[in-house]
């Protein structure tokens, strides 16, 4: 015979409260009105939240509640990858469609789970609802700084070189789903080489480069064609919708792999000498002025800074 499942909004968190881990750096877990962390003297507390809404970000329906789980946990874990930061805690909000209220939250929560246990995140608190309105989800995710300090989007140089980690393009079949959030990379690549600016890859390379070239002064950028690493699966996206492999590892996002900027020295070094289980790809190159601009063999070529827009 099988577990019964929980019944109503206390059933179930005393069902989420008994699997969750207290202990470490969380000394007051869930069943209170406020969850209390231990946090690092002299570190920084880094604060990051993203909302999923069912038929916008995924379609329940066909991901089912493990994969959202996991990609909401994912998202928030890939912006602590972005600052260089060690993830600490997470706090979950749901809003729940009625009758599948507690079959969902359970979904989620295992979905959630191999991501958590792998980066050390305790589930801290939440807040679940029912409705008659889509399924939604917030995670709240806290981390701090190393010693090796946070990197910004901010610090990006005239003439640092660019570089990425990964295969860009694609995800839409099927890796926006599976977020691999490059946590460990992130604070390799800050211990050896301090980068000037860092972002990871939501909204796409060209919106995602443009966001550290606009809140480092206003920048541009020079991009070697010839070097942009391509997804397989942009490849494949490529033969569907006519769209070339480049742009789809230009435009597509939710790839979740880092996009830095570091002095050319540095990069060289690090590209020499990548720290263990880090790839990494130099792409291009800061300029002092404004523009985004393509390096192919017939010359160069403005590239429009679009991506996903949030709010189109
Ligand atoms: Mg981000």
């Amino acid at each position: 015979m099988s577990e019964p499942g929980p019944v109503g909004e206390f059933g179930l968190i005393d069902w989420i409260r008994a699997r969750t881990r207290v202990g470490g750096r969380t000394s007051l877990g869930i069943g209170d009105d406020c969850a209390a962390l231990r946090v690092t003297t002299g570190a920084d507390l880094l604060a990051t939240t993203d909302m999923l809404m069912d038929g916008t970000h995924f379609r329940l329906d066909e991901a089912g509640p493990e994969a959202v789980g996991r990609k909401a946990i994912g998202v928030n874990l890939s912006d602590i990858a972005a600052m260089a930061g060690r993830p600490l805690a997470a706090l979950v909000a749901v809003a729940l469609p009625k009758g599948r209220a507690v079959e969902l939250a359970q979904g989620v929560l295992a979905g959630m789970g191999p991501l958590a246990q792998r980066y050390g995140v305790d589930l801290v608190g939440g807040d679940t609802n029912a409705w008659d309105g889509p399924f939604v989800i917030a995670v709240t995710l806290l981390g701090e700084t190393t010693p090796d300090g946070a990197v910004r989007r901010s610090g990006a140089r005239p003439g640092d070189a660019i570089v990425v980690t990964g295969p860009l393009g694609g995800s839409l079949l099927g890796r926006h789903l599976d977020p691999r959030p490059r946590i460990d990379e992130a604070l390799s690549i800050n211990r050896r080489a301090r980068p000037h600016a860092m972002i990871d890859v939501s909204d796409g390379l060209a919106a995602d480069l443009g966001h550290i070239l606009a809140e480092s002064g206003g920048l541009g950028a020079t991009l070697d064609a010839d070097t942009i690493p391509i997804h397989p699966d942009a490849e494949a996206l490529s033969r569907r919708d006519g769209r070339t492999p480049l742009e789809h590892a230009l435009h597509d996002g939710e790839d979740f792999e880092l996009c830095l900027t570091l002095d050319p020295a540095d990069a060289e070094d690090l590209l020499a000498r990548p720290p263990a289980g880090v790839t990494l790809h130099r792409i291009g190159v800061v300029d002092a002025g404004p523009g985004l601009r393509l390096a192919t063999g017939g010359g160069l070529v403005p590239i429009e800074p679009r991506g996903y827009d949030h709010l189109g």
